[in-house]
C-alpha cells in the first residue's frame, strides 16, 4: 500500500508533505506486536489537526503503551479524495499507509459542529458504513471526544462511543477494556454494552430518544439494564500528574500553530455566560510551574521549535504567569526562543506581560470586550469596564504597537441598537487614543483598529442554551448597520458569514433527528463546510427540505422546562446553576470568579469530587484564596 500511495498518488497531489507520514517525532510501531490499533482522525486538514494539543497528547500517551498503537488521518484535501475515488484506494493512515478499516478504532475529535460532514465524508472514503447500526464484526469502533462530544445526538447515528470529558482518562480505560473482549472473542454489541459502562463513555446506540407528538424531545433514555440514566464527564484532577507529550510531532509543512504548546492551566471560571468552554472545562486546574519549565526544556530539545505558547483557556488568568514567563524568557534567551501568549484579558496587567514577552511589536494585540455597552457587558457577565478597555489600549500604543485588534459579538441576548452604538463608540475611541499619543510621540506609523465581529451561537450547557439565537436577515442587518457607521481608513472591520453561524447554531443544539440532514446534505456534496469557498448554503436548506425538518426550530427560544437533547451529558455543572445564570442575565446581576471570590455552586467540584487547583505560584497547595 505504501508504494501504491507514494507512486501513484503523492506525485499528484497538492502539498505530499501532508500525508507523508515521517515527521520528526512521528511514531512507527511494528503493526503485528500491537494488541489493540488506533487512528486519530481529524476531520479538517493537516495544517489545523497537527496545530491541536490533543491530538498529540492523545497520540504520545497512547503510544507510549507497549501494546497499543495510534497513528493519523486527516480530512483529504480535495484533490486527493478525487484521486482515491478514482483509483479506488482507501482513506489510510498517515503512519503506515494502512486502511482505515484495518484498526480496532477511529477516533474522531469533534472541535467545530461544522465538520461533522467530513466524519461521514473520512467514513465513506475508508469503505466502513457510515451509519453505526450497520458496521459489522470486521469494521472498526467508531469513536468521538472533543468538546462537541457535550452534544452528541446530531452524530448519534454515526459514532459507536463518545467519550466525554477529559480522553487523557477515559481512552486507555477503553483501549484496556477492548483489548480483554477482543481476547474473548466478544461480538460488537457486547463490546458496545461494556464500553457503556466505562465512566465517561456514552454509548448512542443503547440510548433511544422519545419525541412528542408535537415534536418536542420528552426524554433520551437507556434502553439496557446496567447503563447508566446520565454520562458524567471525565476529567484530570491534577495536571501535573497528567500525560504531556515531551517529545510531539514537529510537522513537515507549515500549521497554523507551528510551537511549542505548554498547557499552564485547564478550565476557567470567569464565568462567560455565552461560553460553553467554560462550563465543560470546569474546574481551574493549573500545572505548576517546575512542571511546566521542565516540559518546556525537554520539548524544546526534542522539537527545536523557536517559540512557545502558553497555551489555556485564559492565560493571564494563571496564578503565577509573570514570574513563569520571567523564567521562561531567562531561561529560552541564549536559544532565541520566543514566548507567546494567544489570549490576553482586557486590562493593562496584560499588556504589561505581552510588552515583556514580545520586545519586537511587529503583530497586533487583540482584545476582547465582547459586547458594545456596560449593560450587555453585564450581561454576559465579562466583567471588563471601558476603562480597562481604554488603559489596556493606551498602554499598548504607549510601548509601540500600532495595531488593535478587538472582538466583539452581535446577536447577544437583549442585545438593541445602543449596543451596536457601542461597538462603533468603543472602535472610534480606541483609534482616538492611538492617534493622539502618535502626535504626542511623534511616531511616523498611523494606529488601526480592526473591528471582528462574530455572531452569538447559544451552545449546550451553558447560561444560554435556552437563548433564541438572531435570524439571518437580522444578522446582516446588525452587520450593515456596523459596516455603516465604522467608515474611517484606520478602522477594518471582519465579521463571519451569518449563514454558517446559523447551521453552527443548528447543530450546537441539535437531536439526534438531525443525522438524516447530515447524511444528505453530505450525499449533495457538503463537507469543509467550515470554508468559505466549499460551503453550499442553498445544498443545506435542500437537505432540510428533504428530511422534513425545519432548522429555525433548532435556534428558537426553548422554555426552560423543555428536555434538552443533551440532558442526559453531564458537565458536572448543574442545571439548576445555569437556569440561575441565565435569570442573573436577565437582572444584569454578576457572578464572581470562584478562584477569587466565594464558590457561586456551579456544582461541578461536589459533584465529581474535584476541586480548583491553583498551583502556579507556590507548587502544589490548592488556592487559599477561594472560600466555600
Ligand atoms: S463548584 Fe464552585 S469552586 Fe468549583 S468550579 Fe464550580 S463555582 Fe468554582
Amino acid at each position: 500500500m505504501r508504494l501504491l500511495i507514494e507512486n501513484e498518488v503523492l506525485p499528484f497531489v497538492r502539498k505530499p508533505g501532508r500525508y507523508l507520514g515521517n515527521e520528526w517525532n512521528s511514531v512507527r510501531k511494528t503493526w503485528n506486536a500491537a494488541q489493540v490499533r488506533m487512528v486519530f482522525a481529524f476531520p479538517d486538514v493537516y495544517e489545523i489537526g497537527m496545530s491541536h494539543l490533543g491530538l498529540q497528547i492523545l497520540y504520545g500517551l497512547v503510544n507510549q503503551h507497549p501494546q497499543y498503537l495510534m497513528e493519523r488521518v486527516f480530512a483529504p484535501g480535495v484533490d486527493l479524495e478525487e484521486l482515491l475515488r478514482t483509483k479506488g484506494i482507501p482513506l489510510f493512515s498517515l503512519e503506515s499507509c494502512r486502511p482505515l478499516k484495518d484498526f480496532d478504532v477511529v477516533g474522531f475529535t469533534l472541535q467545530y459542529e461544522l465538520s461533522f460532514t467530513n466524519i461521514l465524508n473520512m467514513l465513506d472514503l475508508a469503505g466502513i458504513p457510515l451509519q453505526s447500526r450497520n458496521r459489522e464484526a470486521s469494521d472498526p469502533l467508531v469513536i468521538a471526544g472533543g468538546p462537541g462530544a457535550f452534544n452528541p445526538e446530531p452524530l448519534a447515528d454515526f459514532i459507536d462511543l463518545f467519550l466525554i470529558g477529559d480522553s487523557e482518562e477515559s481512552l486507555p480505560e477503553l483501549l484496556s477494556r477492548l483489548q480483554a473482549l477482543k481476547q474473548e472473542g466478544a461480538n460488537r454489541q457486547q463490546v458496545i454494552f461494556q464500553m457503556a459502562q466505562i465512566s465517561g463513555v456514552y454509548a448512542p446506540s443503547l440510548y433511544q430518544p422519545v419525541y412528542a407528538p408535537d415534536g418536542r424531545l420528552q426524554e433520551t433514555a437507556p434502553d439496557l439494564e446496567g447503563i447508566p440514566g446520565r454520562v458524567a464527564k471525565r476529567l484530570v484532577k491534577d495536571l501535573d500528574e497528567a500525560y504531556f507529550p515531551l517529545r510531539p510531532i514537529v510537522p513537515t509543512v507549515e500549521v497554523v500553530h507551528d510551537r511549542i504548546m505548554l498547557e499552564v492551566l485547564r478550565g476557567c471560571t470567569r464565568g462567560c455566560r455565552f461560553c460553553q468552554a467554560g462550563t465543560i472545562y470546569r474546574p481551574v486546574r493549573e500545572r505548576s510551574q517546575k512542571v511546566l519549565l521542565n516540559q518546556a526544556m525537554q520539548v524544546y530539545w526534542a522539537t527545536g521549535h523557536e517559540e512557545i505558547s502558553l497555551t489555556s483557556l485564559s492565560t493571564a488568568d494563571y496564578s503565577c504567569v509573570q514570574p513563569l514567563t520571567t523564567k521562561l524568557l531567562d531561561l529560552f534567551q541564549e536559544h532565541r526562543v520566543g514566548i507567546s501568549l494567544p489570549s490576553l484579558r482586557v486590562d493593562a496587567f496584560s499588556v504589561d506581560l505581552a510588552q515583556e514577552i514580545q520586545r519586537v511589536r511587529r503583530s497586533g494585540l487583540t482584545f476582547a470586550p465582547e459586547a458594545g455597552t456596560q449593560r450587555l457587558r453585564d450581561m454576559i457577565n465579562k466583567g471588563v469596564t471601558e476603562e480597562d478597555l481604554f488603559n489596556a489600549a493606551k498602554k499598548a500604543f504607549r510601548a509601540g504597537w500600532h495595531s488593535i485588534k478587538l472582538y466583539f459579538m452581535i446577536g447577544l441576548p437583549m442585545e438593541q441598537n445602543e449596543d451596536l452604538d457601542g461597538i462603533v463608540s468603543l472602535a472610534y475611541r480606541v483609534l482616538a487614543i492611538g492617534r493622539r499619543i502618535k502626535r504626542e510621540t511623534n511616531q511616523k506609523k498611523s494606529p488601526s483598529v480592526t473591528i471582528s465581529v462574530s455572531s452569538f451561537v447559544p451552545k449546550a450547557h451553558t447560561p444560554f442554551q435556552w437563548a433564541a439565537q438572531d435570524a439571518i436577515a437580522e444578522l446582516k442587518r446588525k452587520q450593515h448597520y456596523l459596516k455603516s457607521r465604522l467608515k474611517d481608513r484606520g478602522i477594518e472591520v471582519k465579521w463571519h458569514q451569518s449563514e454558517t453561524s446559523f447551521l453552527e447554531g443548528v447543530f450546537a443544539r441539535g437531536d439526534r433527528r438531525l443525522g438524516r440532514v447530515l447524511e444528505i446534505a453530505w450525499n449533495k456534496g457538503c463537507k469543509f463546510d467550515s470554508w468559505q469557498e466549499h460551503f453550499k448554503f442553498e445544498t443545506w436548506m435542500e437537505s432540510f427540505a428533504e428530511a422534513g425538518i425545519d432548522p429555525h426550530y433548532y435556534t428558537r427560544m426553548i422554555p426552560l422546562d423543555e428536555v434538552l437533547p443533551w440532558d442526559h451529558i453531564d458537565s458536572g455543572v448543574s442545571k439548576r446553576y445555569l437556569i440561575k445564570e441565565y435569570q442573573a442575565a436577565l437582572e444584569l446581576v454578576h457572578t464572581g470568579d470562584c478562584r477569587f471570590d466565594k464558590c457561586p455552586g456551579c456544582g461541578v467540584c461536589f459533584e465529581l469530587n474535584v476541586d480548583v487547583i491553583l498551583k502556579g505560584g507556590t507548587g502544589d497547595a490548592p488556592s487559599p484564596n477561594r472560600i466555600r
